[in-house]
């Protein structure tokens, strides 16, 4: 492990979990944190995530050989900026943002003579905050780093290998090409979400608390991922604005191919398409990414 020191800025959902799994699993790293909030601090503090929680951002990131910014997409720059006065020159700066090329862009421009490698572990849930964390959110999952071309190998390879000790598989990938990738499988299904069960709210008062009393399955898995955090969820979309624009361009022709072929009575071409679907959610148990139980696995 290249990293014996490690400040975390942001201790919701994603920091603290990080703060979490290192506490597990490399016992022998310091941990420092800060969050902008006092609230978080003193939840931090009481749950004993970290080794020492600063106030001030300057002296969170002191002595850290690994800086990690676990805010917000929309607060990266001012993270970053916050920081800048107690970064040692080696400090190797990496964030978690749900968006690449853009926060790329920003660390950069705000910390220009640090090694900045972007990263974003493909994992998490609909809450957030330092309660809702968790040791084990990244065991198995993908953690894409995202290093622009200039960036030390040696630097991505000691990234790389902080994810791995936490549990998660590293791919490394073109930051706009993640952003692309990410705005099929996260950004848009959580777009459809957000506008199925907005839509079904405002029926609601047609129907009279008929949507929520009758919720059927399909329906609570949405309304799942509909709640989660609109902060984050809004920086997101500004932030990938073009990939999640292109992608929404594709899912609307699809939808319109799929609403023709209702209205024609086209069984097959319906069959056809939700066989494709069934197999690419198999495929997805089979790579372990998923559980087969009911439920989606949940224990209720
Ligand atoms: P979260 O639970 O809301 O935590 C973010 C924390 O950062 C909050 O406590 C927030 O405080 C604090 N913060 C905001 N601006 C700050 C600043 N300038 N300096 C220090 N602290 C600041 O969010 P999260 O789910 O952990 O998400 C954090 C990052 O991980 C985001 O970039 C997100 O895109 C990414 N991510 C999320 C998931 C997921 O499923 N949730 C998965 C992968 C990656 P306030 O509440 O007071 O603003």
């Amino acid at each position: 492990m290249a990293f014996a020191r490690v400040a975390i800025v942001g201790l919701g959902l994603i920091g603290s979990s990080i703060a979490r799994a290192i506490g597990e699993r490399l016992p022998q790293v310091i941990v420092t944190g800060h969050d902008a909030s006092d609230t978080v601090r003193a939840t931090a503090r009481n749950l004993g995530l970290c080794n020492a929680i600063a106030d001030d951002p300057v002296a969170a990131v002191a002595d850290a050989d690994l800086v990690i910014l676990a805010v917000p997409v929309g607060r990266m720059a001012d993270a970053a900026a916050a920081i800048t006065p107690g970064l040692k020159a080696a400090a190797i700066i990496s964030d978690v943002g749900s968006s690449k090329a853009g926060v790329a862009e920003a660390l950069a421009r705000v910390l220009p003579h640090h090694v900045v490698i972007p990263a974003h572990p493909v994992a998490g849930t609909e809450n957030s905050g330092p309660a809702a964390g968790f040791a084990t959110l990244f065991d198995g999952r993908w953690c894409i780093v995202t290093p622009g071309p200039d960036a030390p190998a040696d630097a991505v390879k000691a990234v790389s290998d902080f994810w791995e000790a936490l549990g998660a598989k590293v791919d490394i990938m073109d930051a706009a090409h993640h952003d692309m990738v990410l705005a099929v499988t996260s950004h848009l299904p959580h777009l459809i979400a957000y506008t199925i069960v907005g839509t079904a709210s405002e029926l609601e008062e047609v129907t009279e608390s008929e949507v929520i009393k009758y919720s059927a399955g399909g329906f609570r898995d949405f309304t799942r991922i509909a709640a989660s955090d609109p902060v984050m969820w809004r920086d997101v979309f500004l932030a990938n604005k073009d990939a999640v624009l292109a992608t929404l361009q594709r899912f609307n022709e699809d939808l319109t191919v799929l609403q023709q072929a209702i209205r024609r009575g086209d069984a097959d071409k319906l069959e056809d398409w939700f066989t494709r679907t069934r197999a690419i959610r198999r495929s997805i148990i089979a790579e372990g990414q998923d559980d087969a139980a009911p439920d989606f696995g949940r224990k209720h």
